[in-house]
Order: structure tokens, then sequence, then C-alpha cells
């Protein structure tokens, strides 16, 4: 098993290999890999740095979601509890978008501690991501959709870490007043 450290930066270098070339949506098509590292400094700040095998799956979060990246080589990587998380937190690309997003909402009161956290922190990064300076109709529109939607999934995801619910809070006020 790799020391924390080691995790961490693996998880990294593998994500940002894998998605390399990827654009994440929102602001100023930023690399994919932004968000990324995002999501894994939320949750490593909002635990003080005390769980590496958190934020390694956070670095991994979408990787079996949008690359080629299979359970088994997370597993065998980083280990099973790396794997199991980003396995719980992908979706089903073979079902609609309508349908994975209810889906979302369905299942995050059953996902783990550690998987909630992450789904926190990706809808944290996802609105902030989404906030524009002067915003047109269509942002502002989804915005409002995103901020509506990612309400009813962290409503199942809260209570495992007290500083990662205010800070989604912080960011649903922040998008409030772009609306
Ligand atoms: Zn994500």
């Amino acid at each position: 098993m790799l020391s924390g450290l080691r995790l961490v930066s693996e998880a990294a270098q593998l994500a940002a290999h894998r998605h390399s070339g990827q654009q994440r949506k929102g602001r100023g098509d930023e690399p994919y890999v932004n968000h990324l590292a995002e999501v894994a400094n939320l949750l490593a700040v909002a635990t003080g740095g005390a769980d590496a095998e958190l934020v390694a799956a956070a670095w991994l979060h979408d990787t079996m979601e949008d690359t080629d990246t299979t359970k088994d080589e997370l597993t065998q990587r980083f280990g099973p509890r790396v794997a199991g998380l980003v396995e719980e937190v992908t979706d089903d690309m073979t079902l609609s978008k309508d349908e994975r997003r209810r889906l979302q909402v369905v299942e995050a009161p059953t996902k783990s501690g550690g998987a909630r956290l992450i789904k926190i922190a990706d809808k944290i990064s996802n609105i902030r991501a989404r906030i524009f300076f002067e915003p047109n109709l269509m942002q502002r529109v989804e915005l409002m959709d995103y901020v509506a939607w990612a309400e009813q999934v962290v409503a199942g995801c809260r209570g495992v870490n007290a500083a990662l619910d205010a800070m989604f809070d912080d960011a649903v006020t922040k998008a409030g007043s772009a609306m």
C-alpha cells in the first residue's frame, strides 16, 4: 500500500493523464484537471488533511465515468477503498441525463460517508464554475437549474462534515446573487 502522500500524488498524475485534452463545462473553458484539483483540495481542507484515500479518490472521481479507467485498475493501483469510492460516485452513462440526475437524488442517502463528501465537493466546484460575472439569460437559467438539482442531491449527503456543508451553502448563496 502506498503512503498517503504517494497515494495522492499518483492519483493526481493518473487523473491528469487520463483527462488530458478534456475541458470542463462553464466559465473560461478551463482544463478538466482544474475541476479535479478543486474537488480534491476542498476535501483535503474540509478534513484537515486526515484522509489521503479520500483525497486520492477525489482526484480520480470522474475517471470511471469520463475515461476508459476501470474499477479493477483503480483497485490494483490505489486499493479497494479508493476504487470503491470512485465507483460510488460514478453515474451509469448508458442512462439519460434526467434519469442519472434523478438517481443521484434518490441514492445519495445510501452512499458511504466518503462518497457523500465527494459528491458535495463536486457540486460546490460545479456551482462555482457556473457563476459568471454579468451572466446572460442562458447562463442564469443554467445556474438556477444546476443549483436546484445540486441542493436536492446534497440534502441527502449532509451531516458527515460540517465545514464542507457550510462551504456548499456558501456556494449556493454566491450563486443566488449571480442569478
Ligand atoms: Zn466531477
